[in-house]
């Protein structure tokens, strides 16, 4: 049956969509997006390729050569990628990452769209982040994603909180680039401080998880375990996806608040590179009853 899939599908002129990163091979992308060509009759294959940051360099000199329409960026490539490539978005330039590559005729432009994701995620549960105050936790490469999109998006106000360990520097950093260059006001304040942390929930209209803490090792733990942090109708996004119901999730939703999981954030970034890549909408609505 694969051979017959692949010859029908794969000719000389079907173009590559890469993945490249380190591991890759757990990853859910390649399926999403060769369901979806395959759905609308586009004519790419989309293949993982295990590249770290020591073969980075020259595997985006050979994407160039060989002229593939892109690819997406995962780790440990994320950052390291933004020096090879001609242009980067507003959000990448302010993140100082990539997750997906267009190549327009030998130009390359980076975009971050892990952001795009978590913002389309909320407006699919009907919420308009316009004027909104989030609280997120966490500032690693999808807190700093979802920080950068949210404030370029018109959110109001974000109260952003991490421990104090190696991400910290550079969440003062997006912190200052978000006040200086978006009308949205950011504050940087330390996870330690539960009492910061209560009150600035108290007057957030989202919460937003974007640590580990939820997902293996760490599952079944929660950085919020006294439910009266939260108040009914406060939105909860775990940007974890696996378990589908994080500790977090299970407290929120016992306390009244809407939940929501990683899921959609991970399938609507994978649908704005799609959309970058071919121009046309990923049958979403599709995909969700394939991967999910
Ligand atoms: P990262 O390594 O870049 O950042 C990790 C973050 O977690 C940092 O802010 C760090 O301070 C914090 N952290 C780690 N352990 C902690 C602990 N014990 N207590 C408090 N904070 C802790 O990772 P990332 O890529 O930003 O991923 C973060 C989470 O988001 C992961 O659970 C990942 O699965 C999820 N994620 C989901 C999507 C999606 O599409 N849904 C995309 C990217 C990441």
């Amino acid at each position: 049956m694969g051979k017959i899939a692949v010859t029908e599908r794969v000719t000389g002129h079907t173009e590559l969509i890469g993945l490249i990163g380190y591991p890759i091979r757990h990853s859910m992308s390649p399926t999403m997006h060769n369901e979806a060509f395959k759905k609308l009759g586009l004519d790419y294959v989309y293949v993982a390729f295990e590249v770290d940051n020591d073969t980075l360099e020259d595997t985006v000199k050979g994407m160039r050569a060989m002229k593939v329409r892109g690819f997406n960026v995962t780790m440990p490539n994320k950052r390291k990628i933004v020096q090879y490539l001609d242009k980067l978005s507003d959000a990448s330039a302010l993140t100082g990452s990539v997750n997906t590559v267009v190549n327009d005729n030998g130009v390359l432009t980076g975009y971050i769209t892990d952001g795009i994701g978590c913002m389309r995620a909320l407006a699919d549960k009907g919420v308009d982040v316009k004027g909104k105050k989030f609280t997120i936790m966490g500032t690693g490469g999808a807190g700093t994603a979802i920080i950068v999109q949210a404030a370029l998006d018109g959110a109001k106000e974000l109260s952003i909180f991490n421990r104090n360990d190696s991400f910290i520097e550079e969440a003062k950093q997006t912190v200052k680039k978000v006040n200086e260059q978006t009308n949205c006001k950011a504050t940087l304040y330390m996870l330690e401080d539960q009492d910061k942390l209560r009150a600035e929930i108290a007057s957030s209209d989202i919460l937003i998880n974007a640590t580990c803490v939820g997902m293996k090792p760490l599952e079944g733990q929660s950085l919020i375990t006294d439910p009266t942090m939260l108040h009914p109708g406060l939105i909860v996004h775990d940007c974890v996806y696996s378990p589908r119901e994080t500790k977090l999730l299970s407290i929120a939703k016992d306390a009244g608040c809407i939940t929501m999981n990683g899921l959609g954030m991970m399938l609507y970034q994978g649908a704005a590179a799609f959309k970058l890549w071919t121009g046309k909408d990923m049958p979403t609505d599709y995909i969700k009853d394939i991967l999910f």
